[in-house]
């Protein structure tokens, strides 16, 4: 929004009016330190129409979005296709802070039970907490000076120890550290990858380091997943500032790699690209996906000269005239499965 100079506008004083994104500011030809012409309708918020030219101080240059957060330095980026640009300081961004931080905490990521929105208030304004690598290092003292984590008199010795909400809550963060990768990158609060994202991503990538170590395209290349995704992935561990959380979670003993997974990749079906068309006999398209996925397969939307096979069923589309014209090879769910075999 633009912050203007107080001005009387239909029965109200006007500070600040609506000018939603770098486009609009554009498309308005609106410069900062314009006398501009603002517009208020019923109760909504007045809104920029447009610079009155006349008025125009000399020297005036153009708006350009602000590269870096004012906040936490990192990188602000815009994605192709999103109005809004946004800073990439995920995991150190003191505007995102809080919600950050509870979201890290919460049921769908790290799920530190007891670690609730006024604890997190509470510790952040202590300055005990200001990125979620911290809330490893607190200790039983310093919960005891919170709202409502009492002291209490151990019966054995008579003497006072931390309290129950303590002990738990000191429990309830030990045993986030052992949360599948899913549930830590969920956490890390990436934008763009939610919790469903996260899982087919760690799928791939059943480390941070390898997640870390992926290009935009490679990220992009997953069935189900796309380019602003990736991207998002990227800018996120190009920031330093989250990477040294990272570091700091690392340190913790925090699980930055599932075990035991077979990562895409992996498997009979290794480095092969699959591109599924038409209705399969037995196995829905999402079965398949995941049978190639799992033999190390990768399943892409379209036929290209990288397709290794065309997995056609009944009534195929028009993947399956691409495949025939670039000769990939195309099978049926039979062959499929000798593949696998
Ligand atoms: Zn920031």
């Amino acid at each position: 929004y633009a912050v203007l100079e107080p001005v009387y506008v239909g029965g109200v004083t006007v500070q600040s009016a609506t000018l939603h994104n770098q486009d609009e500011v554009a498309r308005k030809g609106v410069r900062p330190g314009d006398t501009v012409i603002v517009r208020r309708a019923g109760d909504v918020i007045p809104e920029v129409v447009g610079p009155v030219l006349a008025k125009r101080k000399k020297g005036l240059k153009a708006w350009k979005m602000p590269t870096t957060c004012r906040f936490c330095g990192s990188a602000i980026v815009r994605q192709e296709g999103e109005a809004v640009a946004y800073c990439t300081g995920a995991l150190i961004c003191p505007s995102q802070r809080r919600e950050r931080l509870f979201h890290f905490a919460g049921r769908g990521s790290m799920d530190i039970e007891g670690l609730g929105y006024q604890t997190i208030e509470e510790l952040i304004q202590k300055g005990w907490v200001q990125d979620p690598g911290d809330f490893y290092s607190l200790t039983a003292d310093q919960f005891t000076q919170l709202e409502g984590f009492a002291l209490e008199k151990d019966k054995r010795t008579g003497r006072m120890i931390p309290g129950k909400r303590t002990r738990n809550l000191l429990r309830a963060i030990e045993a986030s550290k052992d949360r599948p990768v899913a549930r830590l990158l969920t956490g890390l609060g990436v934008r763009n990858v939610g919790w469903t994202t996260a899982r087919i991503l760690s799928r791939h990538f059943p480390s941070i380091d390898a997640l870390q170590g992926a290009s935009a395209e490679d990220i992009a290349s997953i069935h189900g997943i796309g380019e602003v995704v990736g991207m998002s992935v990227v800018d996120f561990f190009g920031q330093k500032g989250n990477r040294a959380v990272l570091d700091k979670l690392r340190k913790a003993g925090v699980h930055m790699a599932d075990e035991g997974v077979t990562p895409v990749g992996e498997g009979p079906l290794r480095d092969k690209t699959f591109v599924l068309t038409g209705t399969l006999p037995t196995l829905s398209r999402e079965e398949a996906t995941a049978l190639i996925e799992q033999a190390g397969g990768k399943v892409t939307s379209s036929v290209s000269k990288k397709t290794d096979y065309v997995l056609a069923g009944e009534s195929p589309g028009s993947k399956y005239d691409k495949a025939v014209e670039l000769g990939t090879t195309i099978i049926g769910e039979d062959e499929l499965r000798a593949l696998l075999a």
